[in-house]
């Protein structure tokens, strides 16, 4: 008999939790005092990222810079990166500790789990929302309800709706028999690769996967990976045993590679751009005769969200939902509005206050609280911005109307920046360009029906999209005729922004495979189910009645 010892017998119900409430950091409050105090401490030295596998904290020779997008001289980490031979260890430190995670009992596990909750909307909340700040270049808003709020909350949602899965069980004892299922984490390691943009998504990967009894080799964002290690170094003081999470960085290739030609490789959580995605699935594919199961591919991928105005819209709210749903966080949420479809009475109404409030938009420091867009992520993201920029502004078609400049020289700022176009199917339409980016269309009011088609087949993607309208039949038919374009709709509101509890979210198309963040369902990938029938009652003859004597 090996593990531990769980003198425990009791049912164990985990009722719906309340999302954590977001906190202003309102200036000069005592919470943004101290928020601002961590993030003077956080920019005063350069901590050293390590890898961690089977609870072993390791740092590596080959070293990379973590900088501050918007102020990129500032170096805020030296991320240690993984030689092939860490990540085969990371897989076996994974497969070692299985045995004993995956016979943890549920609730021993997910209080782990709770226990990182508390220690990040407590003891960490402002050293998670000052790396989040420094790292993503984040408002003091969109870090609080990034990796504080919106963590947490998947958290405790998340140990709701395990319970919920691990308590749905078949009719136990019926006609001398007993049934049960038994839900079991995958037979093998998960491997969890995670996006810069959401310090809430590279907490939640590993941790969903790692609720369901599931070991996991976890490739954060290199771009990210100061908000990524504060959590890493939650979930280990809040108890979670060595091997169950290895974090490993460099680069992904790499790490993927290994892992994906594992025979023991169970399944991939991954959160990142379409083409990054279709390459790890085709790789999976080409080793399928080697795996010892079917592995589970769970993908959310990129975006090219429409928000779509009807004559019947509400002008401002419209107004509001492209500010908010296109620039927040620079764009650089999979969820952000990049095109818009606005008919040509509500948008005669807007055109010109929306391209001056977009204009007014204060773009910089992000400890600055005037600040409504910081720095995007990197040099690479910058230049794919300004290129787009530069390109959309050759185009005839397309009329500059707010924006269109941008600065490398302290921070990789973009301004944001809209074009109106009179060509829908122009490369602005289709692309997602991950940035602060807006191209709106002017249709005319009696149109409303061929602009929803033309929306739906623009874009290869499916994530999210808003349709603004107070016609119920405008919104009938845009429901109808909208139905596989996104796996996320809006009604009057922006396409981006979600509580968890409350929505659900992932996308379908090229957007991902729609197995809904905040759902029981992104956890019911994770296990593997055993159906148990007992008999208490065993026939002792062979022979059945219809044949007699
Ligand atoms: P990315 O695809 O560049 O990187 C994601 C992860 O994959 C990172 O950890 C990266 O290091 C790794 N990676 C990069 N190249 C790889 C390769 N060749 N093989 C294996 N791994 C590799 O994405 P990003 O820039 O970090 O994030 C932005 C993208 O993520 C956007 O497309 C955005 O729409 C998408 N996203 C989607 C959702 C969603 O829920 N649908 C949420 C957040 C972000």
């Amino acid at each position: 008999m090996t593990g531990a010892i769980h003198p425990i017998a009791g049912n164990f119900n985990v009722p719906l939790p309340a999302n954590e409430p977001v906190h202003d950091y309102a200036p000069g409050s005592p919470e943004a005092d101290a928020l601002l105090a961590e993030i003077k401490r956080l920019s005063s030295m350069t901590q050293d990222i390590p890898l961690q596998i089977g609870g072993e904290v390791i740092h590596t020779e080959r070293t990379q810079p973590v900088v501050c997008p918007h102020d990129h001289r500032l170096v805020l980490g030296n991320l240690s990166l993984a030689e092939e031979s860490h990540v085969h260890r990371a897989i076996e430190a994974a497969l070692e500790a299985r045995h004993s995670w995956a016979r943890m009992p549920w609730w021993e596990r997910i209080t782990i789990f709770l226990r990182a909750a508390e220690l990040i909307t407590g003891k960490y909340r402002d050293e998670v929302n000052a790396a989040t700040m420094l790292n993503q270049s984040k408002t003091f808003h969109q870090a609080e309800i990034d990796g504080v709020c919106e963590l947490a909350d998947l958290i405790r949602f998340n140990a709701h709706y395990a319970a919920e899965i691990y308590n749905r069980q078949p009719q136990a004892v019926q006609g001398g028999e007993n049934n049960y299922l038994d839900q079991r984490g995958l037979e093998g390691f998960v491997l969890a690769v995670s996006p810069f943009n959401f310090t809430n998504i590279a907490g939640q990967l590993p941790m969903t996967a790692a609720m369901m009894g599931n070991t996991v080799v976890w490739k954060p964002s290199e771009k990210s990976a100061l908000s990524t290690d504060v959590i890493r170094r939650i979930y280990e003081e809040a108890g979670l045993p060595p091997g169950v999470i290895n974090t490993v960085h460099g680069d992904g290739a790499m790490v993927s590679d290994i892992c994906l030609a594992h025979p023991e490789f169970a399944g991939m959580a991954f959160v990142g751009s379409t083409q990054v995605f279709r390459e790890l699935w085709r790789k999976t594919a080409d080793h399928i005769d080697s795996y010892r199961s079917y592995p589970r591919l769970v993908g959310e991928t990129g975006g090219k969200n429409a928000v779509l105005a009807h004559p019947s819209a509400d002008p401002q709210a419209v107004k509001t939902g492209l500010t908010r749903g296109a620039f927040e966080f620079q764009g650089q949420k999979c969820s952000a509005a990049s095109r818009a479809y606005v008919a040509r009475s509500v948008w005669k109404q807007i055109r010109d206050e929306y391209a001056a409030q977009v204009d007014g938009l204060v773009v910089g420091d992000v400890t600055d609280h005037r600040t409504f867009l910081g720095a995007v992520i990197d040099e690479t993201a910058y230049d794919r911005l300004t290129d787009a920029i530069e390109r959309a502004q050759q185009l005839d078609s397309h009329t500059l109307i707010a924006g269109g400049t941008s600065d490398k020289g302290v921070g990789y700022f973009v301004r944001p920046t809209v074009f109106e176009s009179t060509d829908p199917t122009a490369f602005t339409f289709e692309t997602e360009f991950f940035g602060p980016l807006l191209v709106v269309h002017v249709f005319e009011d009696d149109q409303w029906e061929e602009t929803l088609r033309l929306a739906d087949r623009t874009s290869p993607y499916g994530l999210t999209c808003s349709v603004y309208a107070t016609d119920r039949s405008a919104i009938g038919q845009a429901l109808d005729i909208l139905r596989d374009t996104s796996g996320y709709l809006a009604i009057n509101d922006k396409p981006a922004g979600m509580s968890i509890g409350k929505q659900q979210f992932a996308g379908s198309r090229a957007s991902g495979t729609n197995d809904k963040i905040g759902s029981p369902l992104a956890l019911q990938r994770w296990v593997s189910g055993r159906f148990i029938k007992e008999n208490l009652a065993p026939d002792t003859d062979y022979r059945y009645p219809y044949m007699g004597d």
